[in-house]
């Protein structure tokens, strides 16, 4: 029965998040779709469940977007959201590892994330809850994770913020992400910082392209540590001039406010950088195959 599949009451479950491109010539295109696949597979050895070959992976998106073509929103920087998901589906009640597993995509034509239409998001800073612990599931994209930040998200949105940023479990300091995307901060010497794959951050596939890209444009790009404090006294000294979120359902959106329980500062010029608007266009015109893809990043599908 239903009621007993062990995802309900285990939370054995494992997901994607893809997007198929309209292309400038009228195809479509799936973008790193591999690393998608190898993401996936990695959430599923933590969930402990099974791995599943990655060129099923990858087939069976091309084919659900082969499928929904007529989906395609026809509105600027329209795309098809693609979600690849596998659930523990046997039904037995006891702690173990299911014996087995549901693997489905489904689609769904996508806008942009952010509705406010707002030049920059603004965050807040959650104080009382955190995303991940040392040791835990937030590399993996498992959907246990998004439960954990639903009540720290409505509370940014209640308090009027578009987005919770989280800090580090142990210390409390550390500027790790946002519940669904990843972030860049950018100097006043042209330089870049990330923060690091702690083994708590969710290793997006926008945020390594972006590592690829802006390398590729000779730009220095540290991984490292970033504290709340430290960010709060770049912003101010005017040091940290640029802030961006990135993600697969964001692209690349820059970070304007930053409020807290005892902070509140703009980063810049609360509104879109330089340096935020080049790395974007980039990505952008790689995913809508409008320029040269020299990463082999696009798969066509005919
Ligand atoms: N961090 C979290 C928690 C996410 O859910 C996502 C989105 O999937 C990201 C970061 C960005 O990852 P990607 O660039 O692969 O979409």
């Amino acid at each position: 029965m239903i009621r007993s599949a062990r995802v309900l009451h285990y939370a054995q479950e494992v997901f994607e998040g893809m997007k198929a491109y309209r292309q400038a010539d009228g195809g479509i295109a799936l973008f790193r779709p591999e690393a998608n696949a190898a993401r996936f597979n990695k959430s599923a050895r933590r969930l402990a469940m099974p791995e599943l070959p990655e060129d099923i992976f990858v087939e069976s998106v091309r084919q659900l977007v082969t499928a929904d073509r007529e989906w395609f929103p026809t509105v600027e920087g329209g795309s098809l959201y693609l979600r690849p998901f596998m659930f523990a589906s046997e039904v037995f009640l006891g702690v173990r590892p299911s014996k087995q597993y549901k693997f489905l995509v489904i689609a769904s034509p996508a806008g942009n994330y952010f509705k406010s239409g707002a030049p920059a998001v603004s965050i807040w800073v959650s104080r009382d809850y955190t995303r991940a612990a040392p040791g835990g599931t937030g590399a993996a994209k498992c959907g246990g994770n998004y439960a954990a930040s639903l009540v720290p998200q409505a509370e940014a949105i209640e308090r009027g913020h578009d987005q919770v940023i989280f800090l580090d479990a142990v210390e409390r300091k550390w500027v790790e992400e946002l519940g669904g995307m990843n972030l860049y901060f950018v100097f006043d010497d042209g330089t870049l910082l990330t923060p690091s794959l702690t083994g708590t951050i969710l290793p997006g596939i926008t945020r390594d392209s972006l590592l690829t890209l802006a390398r590729a444009e000779g730009l220095t790009v540290r991984e490292d540590r970033y504290s709340i404090d430290q960010w709060r006294e770049d912003a101010q000294s005017g040091r940290l001039v640029e802030c961006f979120a990135c993600g697969t359902a964001a692209v690349v959106t820059p970070v304007g406010r930053v409020s807290g329980h005892d902070l509140d500062f703009t980063v810049g010029s609360g509104g879109p950088g330089q340096l935020t608007q080049k790395l974007k266009d980039r990505l952008v015109a790689i995913q809508r195959g409008s320029t040269p893809d020299p990463h082999n990043w696009v798969t066509k599908l005919d």
